[in-house]
């Protein structure tokens, strides 16, 4: 595809099929989704074509579709924000489509231009902008995908895929206060091995992850802390969501180094603390050190970062039968500041000194 604009062709559903918009104060989590969805195709013939905004509605797939059995599937996750003034606010989406290609690329799928996929998406968000929720911290939450198409059961990359876009209100994550929650360090499944998949934003490692959350959960806990495969020792990531440690008034996160996901928000806060001339250190942290900073009480708090839930603080890591209490299990003003602040950035209320906001309307 060359740097030409897409043509996208736009089906609007009728008046009289247009869903009833729901109760903001009840939006859930991904249950809900818009009256239209964007659609592109590929093959290896005619690269990307027949990109369209249609009606949300059901694909017809052949049964050997390469995707029900190969796992050949990436996506992504962003949110449309309705700001103070009215405005339709993105934010970082390109940083999403770069990871979205290279995600593509590890998975051998093929990539989309960057501006391609962000002119798909700010035309499907001005299309549902009356779908972007008004309640405080609630948003369209918006998820790219790519999946494998071609029916044939040889294992090989496919010859064909679909490119498909996804918009669903949400509600505001902490509509019941910013609350810390309790974590089990995970020391039997491992999440990602060097050389695997794990930097990729890959359906698969999902699927690999159920088993442990479920465990986790069935003992009370809200998600795992997944340590690395080798040595089951050094710290990785939290659930779906990156890891940050306050130690000694510095601020430490793993380090991309192939098996941890790069995510957005990660960065964003690394941004912000360099901003504060915070002391910041990427760098590898095991279970042990953070259980031994915790007793001699140098170990100040611990969050996660996600598009999902901005920033988590986490106010209890229970490892092999000991739960290590973090900030006596409070929410700390390091964790309070990032979420803030990018919230603040995030709805348009403060500068935005990155230009990391995009505006659709
Ligand atoms: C998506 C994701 C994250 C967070 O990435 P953001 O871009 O901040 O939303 C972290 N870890 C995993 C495994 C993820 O899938």
């Amino acid at each position: 595809m060359l740097s030409t604009e897409l043509e996208i062709a736009v089906q609007k559903a009728p008046q009289e099929q247009l869903k009833e918009k729901p109760d903001q104060n009840a939006l859930g989590f991904g249950s809900i989704f818009t009256d239209h969805m964007f659609v592109m195709r590929w093959n290896r013939d005619q690269g990307w074509h027949d990109a369209r905004i249609q009606p949300y509605q059901d694909f017809s797939m052949d049964p050997a579709a390469m995707v029900f059995h190969y796992g050949q599937a990436i996506f992504e996750g962003l949110k449309a924000y309705y700001g103070d003034q009215g405005e339709i606010l993105l934010f970082r989406p390109r940083s999403n489509f770069e990871r979205m290609n290279k995600s593509a690329v590890r998975m051998c799928m093929p990539r989309i231009p960057v501006d391609r996929m962000l002119q798909a998406l700010k035309a499907l968000v001005y299309l549902e902008r009356s779908w972007v929720p008004t309640a405080p911290g609630a948003t369209l939450y918006l998820r790219p995908t790519m999946i494998a198409s071609e029916p044939a059961l040889g294992l090989r990359p496919s010859d064909e895929y679909i490119f498909f876009i996804l918009a669903s209100p949400v509600g505001a994550y902490y509509a019941e206060g910013f609350n810390p929650v309790k974590i089990y360090v995970e020391s039997k499944y491992v999440r990602a091995v060097p050389g695997g998949v794990g930097e990729a934003k890959t359906a698969g490692n999902y699927a690999a992850s159920v088993k442990a959350l479920t465990e986790a959960q069935r003992n009370g806990y809200t998600q795992v802390l997944w340590l690395d495969a080798l040595e089951h020792k050094y710290i990785e990531e939290v659930g779906t969501s990156n890891a940050f440690f306050v130690l000694d008034d510095e601020l430490i996160t793993p380090p991309l180094a192939g098996t941890i996901l790069p995510g957005v928000t990660r960065d964003s806060v690394l941004q912000l603390a360099h901003d504060r001339g915070m002391k910041v250190n990427e760098r590898r942290i095991s279970i042990d050190e953070v259980v031994k900073a915790a007793e001699d009480g140098s170990l100040q708090e611990v969050f996660s970062t996600g598009t999902a839930a901005v920033i988590s603080p986490l106010g209890e890591l229970f490892y092999k039968g000991e739960r290590i209490i973090i900030n006596n299990g409070e929410t700390g003003p390091v964790a309070r500041h990032f979420f803030d602040e990018l919230q603040a950035i995030q709805f348009g209320r403060r500068p935005d000194p990155h230009e990391w906001m995009v505006r659709v309307a």
